[in-house]
């Protein structure tokens, strides 16, 4: 077997993580839940939100029948939010295409929507023991520091020598689960040993072949993007009260935080004495500028404007994508993180007490 795979597989047996939640199962959602969540979040975080997905959602056909507002509600605070939808509409054509059974092959959970090669991969092997290679961004990171390869690797032709490289160093059967405790080892490396800032190069399984350490060239690899500033956007959050309830609107289910519940958006709020949710209008009083909130997305940083509003005319509306909610409800429903802070921070103001 190849020299790095036996001293990854070593030094997985010893000591890598052997207690994660969605350790100890072939079961391909419990697996393919967890890539998910994993994708750009750290398992301490994604911990809490794995363990009641899967206690509300226990299986594919569970969530696939499952209202998509109760999914976005248990995601709400991960951020990323496309993954839930997507991970509710693959659950969907699973039910439909397959017989609500995954698929085994690699090129079929390749195509599902949301799942890239790289998770298509890791489902793979975790789930049915298919001797698959995996290059998510910690592993790019431990094989840019170890091979010594220069240059960005979301870049194709260097993201193309990374999966070489991946394919090339597997494991050379299957014998004892190897490929299960290899690609762990290489997950459990990034995360604890390799990492981002002062990798632990002296306790590294690969430390004595390291080119990267060998070099000196630990601090510039993996080669960093040349990064323009974000640019930056502004939005005011209309935070219409009455009765110490708060409206909050369905938003479309594209775009930032799409499908979410948030309060009403405006591009401007000087002197508005009406605000008009879906053609129903509300009189509204300000009664407080709430400091502005500041978020960033992967593509831009928008600076919120949030303002405490009470409404002053009578409310008949019953339609569709507004609701009114208590607090406690508003917290308990599918929104984004800066709503929370929001709706935390304004439960202290006299009109909610
Ligand atoms: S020796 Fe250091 S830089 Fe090289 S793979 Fe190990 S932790 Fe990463």
């Amino acid at each position: 077997m190849c020299k790095i795979a036996t001293r990854l597989i070593c030094w997985q047996k010893l000591h890598g993580r052997h207690h994660l939640p969605w350790q100890g199962t072939h079961d391909p959602y419990a697996i393919w839940l967890s890539e998910i969540m994993l994708q750009q979040t750290q398992v301490s975080t994604v911990t809490p939100y794995y363990q009641r997905f899967m206690q509300r959602f226990p299986n594919i056909k569970s969530l696939a029948s499952g209202p998509l507002d109760d999914v976005l509600a248990l995601w709400s605070g991960l951020g990323y939010y496309a993954r839930a939808r997507y991970l509710y509409q693959t659950a969907q054509l699973i039910m439909r295409n397959y017989d609500g059974k995954f698929p085994r092959q690699l090129d079929l959970i390749q195509q599902l929507p949301g799942i890239g090669r790289s998770t298509a991969a890791a489902i793979a092997v975790f789930a049915f023991g298919q001797q698959c290679a995996i290059l998510d961004g910690n592993v790019k990171r431990i094989f840019t520091r170890y091979f010594g390869i220069e240059g960005y690797p979301g870049n194709r032709k260097i993201q193309n020598r990374l999966w070489n490289k991946a394919s090339a160093i597997l494991p050379d059967n299957n014998v004892n689960g190897n490929i299960e405790i290899y690609t762990q080892a290489l997950m459990d490396l990034g995360a604890t040993v390799c990492t981002r800032s002062k990798p632990k190069c002296v306790i590294c399984p690969l430390q004595k072949d390291c080119i990267a350490l060998r070099e000196q060239r630990i601090d510039r690899l993996p080669t960093t993007k040349s990064r323009r500033p974000l640019p930056e956007k502004e939005t005011v959050l209309l935070l219409l009260t009455k009765q110490k309830k708060i409206l909050l609107e369905k938003r479309p289910p594209k775009g930032i935080w799409g499908g979410l519940w948030c309060p009403p958006e405006m591009t401007t709020c000087k002197n508005v004495t009406t605000y008009c949710v879906q053609n129903y209008c509300f009189s509204i009083i300000v009664l407080d500028d709430i400091p502005p909130l500041h978020h960033s997305f992967t593509h831009f940083k928008l600076r919120i404007y949030p303002k405490l509003l009470e409404v002053v005319s009578p409310i008949d509306s019953q339609q569709n994508n507004i609701m009114w909610l208590t607090l406690d409800e508003a917290l308990a429903a599918a929104i984004p993180a800066p709503v929370r802070t929001l709706l935390k921070q304004i439960g202290t103001n006299p009109i909610f007490t």
